[in-house]
């Protein structure tokens, strides 16, 4: 049994879990987290905690609390809360950004599951393959990431770590995408290429195109060019983190040239999906989630 789950079992006192940000207020979070909670009979709340950053240390420091089973953090704290835990996962080590705290035996752990979240918003989509412990691989695919901030991040660690054959950073500036692939060259010995104009894009077979910026949020606008999409093999696959709009104008340029495509909803499901099983050790249930979302 885990921790947690004893956690659960011995509490008769509401439990409480809830996300760190700033602003918290938009999060689709507490809808399908809470709907996990209520399905699986856990007298648990999940609650939004909006966090200026001089409150920060209060609020991990309250995350103590017995009757607390941890937190999400969101923009801007996910790397700020990094020195105030006592154990970081490594995954979450690797890419400097935590977006879980699990409150475990006194103790708060630091994981990041947006990295692994977009593995398994893949694998839905039946890219890549499980292996027998659980793990997801991505062999033989090419990624071209758009992007180098947090997201971007997160993703490069997570897609080389799941064995991918070669990685694309293209970014808009060109030093942030060199020193992310630097960073991430450290852990994996294939091929990483910087670029800031997508007109040197050279298309492979197995490609998934990822956009981790925020272009498409608030404009009519993408990193690539049509032409240059049209370049890719019909089995290219291209997701967008991005999920309000639901389709972007990469996701339509995609989808009009007959792409597979999917938004970046699925992503926030399996971040959330994961975070919920390493709060109360227990099988997220998803369909309830996905529900949930819609
Ligand atoms: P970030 O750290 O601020 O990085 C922003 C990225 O977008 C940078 O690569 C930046 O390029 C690029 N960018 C911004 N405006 C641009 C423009 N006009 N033209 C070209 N590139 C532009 O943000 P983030 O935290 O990585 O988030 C990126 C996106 O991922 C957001 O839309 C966020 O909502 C989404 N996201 C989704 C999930 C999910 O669960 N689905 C999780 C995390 C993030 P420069 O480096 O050149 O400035």
């Amino acid at each position: 049994m885990s921790i947690n789950e004893n956690h659960l079992l011995h509490h008769s006192a509401s439990l409480r879990v809830g996300l760190i940000g700033d602003p918290v207020a938009h999060s689709l979070s507490p809808q399908f987290q809470q709907a996990a909670l209520d399905a699986l009979g856990i007298a648990a709340r999940y609650e939004l905690w909006q966090t200026p950053a001089e409150q920060l240390l209060e609020r991990v420091r309250s995350l103590c609390d017995k009757n607390c089973l941890g937190a999400n953090v969101t923009i801007p704290h996910k790397r700020a809360v990094l020195p105030l835990l006592d154990k970081i996962d490594p995954l979450a080590e690797q890419i400097g950004a935590v977006n879980t705290i699990v409150h475990r035996d006194d103790y708060l752990y630091g994981y990041n599951t947006d990295a692994p979240g977009l593995l398994h918003a893949l694998q839905e989509q039946g890219i890549g393959k499980i292996g027998p412990n659980g793990q997801i691989s991505l062999k033989g695919y090419t990624v071209v990431l758009l992007g180098a901030g947090g997201a971007a991040r997160g993703a490069a660690f997570a897609l080389t770590g799941a064995g991918i054959e070669r990685l694309i950073i293209l970014n808009r500036h060109l030093e942030r995408a060199q020193l992310l692939a630097a960073d991430v060259q450290q852990h994996y010995d294939g091929p990483i290429f910087s670029l800031n104009d997508p007109a040197f894009l050279i298309p492979h077979a197995s490609a998934i195109i990822i956009n981790a910026t925020s272009l498409g949020m608030h404009e009519d606008a993408s990193m690539l060019p049509t032409e240059v999409l049209a370049r890719f093999n019909p089995d290219t696959f291209v997701y967008d983190m991005i999920y309000n709009p639901s389709q972007t104008y990469l996701l339509c340029q995609a989808r009009a040239i007959g792409l597979r495509t999917a938004n970046g909803l699925s992503m926030l499901l399996h971040q959330g999906a994961l975070a919920f099983t390493l709060w109360t050790g227990k099988p997220a249930p998803l369909d309830v989630m996905r529900a949930a979302l819609e």
